[in-house]
């Protein structure tokens, strides 16, 4: 059995103890030797928070402990190298991640417990991941009501209420208001001071000041409820900190407040769609003249007049633009060719009145050039890759002969 340090003083970082076992192992996806000791800092995976990970010395020798887990009684440190059963060593966490973990996790109790309060909603799953954190709520948050809860967990925070861990017996525990009671034999209360009790295994901070600051980045609608995801400590400033300096760009670049941001780039994408709706009827008077210029030019094959246009300046959506103003034109098939890196669109078109098999075309240029695509006799759009102009003008010829 190991004797769990973390369990009462969460900023217990490093201890002298005796190797109890050494062996081969595989945990997590990771490969090394399990390593257990008489007593420990280390605190395992579990509850939502992540393992510990440091250093155990022996003598010169150092080993890095990888995950740390626990067994039975037992708490297994992961190490990528074997260590001697029997020997004294010193076993040291790295308490950076620790601490981190340790504001995120009392965080998280608090905005539990504030929102068990303020919206009679329960905590029903709680993820701690490299970026972010995520806590489940089983009803549904707005946005103004997530900005609402915010404040009042960093009211909290900042009034650096004492947080309690405790082993109560069996008097007192019907007492406590828990806003979560795990079936275990001896429960470990952990007490934010006039806000929260939660029964949990986890490692937190001392005073709910150590937290620093909570942020929730977003709210979403997820299983019938409510995902919550924040941040806290260092992380939740430097996030601020990275979304501060955009929108400084921005604003930079639109020459406006920060509050007008975003009304300016409503402004803007109004702007462009107008321009584009504008350019759009431009290019159709520009294609319904050139189509004609081009049909009274075209080939002549039977009864049709092909039309064959290779312009790398035509966009996929031009061709289709540039397609319905060719087959406006009598007897007209048209064959439009735009290139654009490594890649041919094409649209395929006739004249209503035109007796070429649109479709038919369309598979042959598909089959004989490598293309994908297809339609209908009207109009059929696809993609080549790269043919010189003669190739595919000789292919559409041989199918019009
Ligand atoms: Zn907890």
């Amino acid at each position: 059995m190991t004797e769990k340090l973390y369990d009462l003083n969460s900023y217990v970082t490093e201890c002298d103890a005796k190797v109890l076992s050494c062996e081969k192992a595989k945990k997590n996806g990771i490969e090394g030797f399990a390593v257990s000791l008489s007593q420990t800092c280390f605190f395992p995976e579990g509850g939502g928070q992540p393992a510990d990970v440091g250093t155990i010395t022996a003598g010169n020798e150092s080993v890095r402990v990888l995950y740390t887990y626990e067994q039975g009684e037992d708490i297994f440190h992961l190490c990528d190298k074997t260590l001697e059963v029997g020997i004294q060593v010193h076993a040291a966490i790295d308490f950076a991640p620790r601490f981190a973990n340790m504001q995120i996790h009392s965080g998280e109790h608090i905005l539990s417990g504030v929102i068990l309060k303020e919206m009679g909603l329960h905590n029903v799953g709680f993820h701690m991941g490299h970026e972010f954190n995520t806590i489940d709520l089983d009803g549904e948050i707005t946005p103004q009501q997530a900005r609402e809860l915010e404040a009042k967990v960093n009211a909290i925070i900042c009034e650096n209420r004492p947080v309690f861990v405790s082993y109560p017996d069996k008097e007192t525990l019907p007492t406590i208001p828990l806003r979560k009671k795990p079936e275990v034999e001896k429960l470990r209360v952990v007490e934010v001071q006039d806000c929260d009790w939660c029964g949990c295994c986890g490692t937190h901070v001392a005073h709910t000041g150590e937290i620093g600051l909570l942020k929730i980045l977003d709210v979403q609608r997820y299983k019938g409820g409510t995902r919550v995801t924040f941040l806290c400590g260092a992380a939740a400033l430097a996030d601020c900190s990275d979304k501060c300096q955009n929108l400084k760009n921005i604003c930079v670049s639109l020459s406006c407040k920060p509050q007008e941001a975003f009304s300016n780039v409503e402004k803007l994408k109004a702007e462009l769609a107008e321009k584009k709706q504008a350019l759009a009827a431009k290019n159709r008077q520009l294609f319904s003249l050139l189509a004609k210029q081009l049909c009274e030019n075209a080939e002549a094959f039977g009864s049709d007049k092909l039309v064959f246009l290779m312009d790398n300046t035509l966009s996929a959506d031009d061709l289709k633009a540039f397609a319905a103003q060719i087959a406006a034109n009598e007897k007209t098939v048209g064959t439009l060719f735009s290139q654009q890196n490594d890649t041919i669109s094409y649209a395929l078109c006739r004249a209503k009145d035109a007796d070429c098999d649109l479709r038919a075309l369309s598979q042959h240029l598909n089959k004989s050039l490598n293309g994908k695509g297809g339609g209908n006799q009207e109009l059929c759009c696809g993609k080549l890759p790269v043919y010189s102009e003669e190739k595919i003008h000789q292919t559409i010829t041989e199918f019009l002969l």
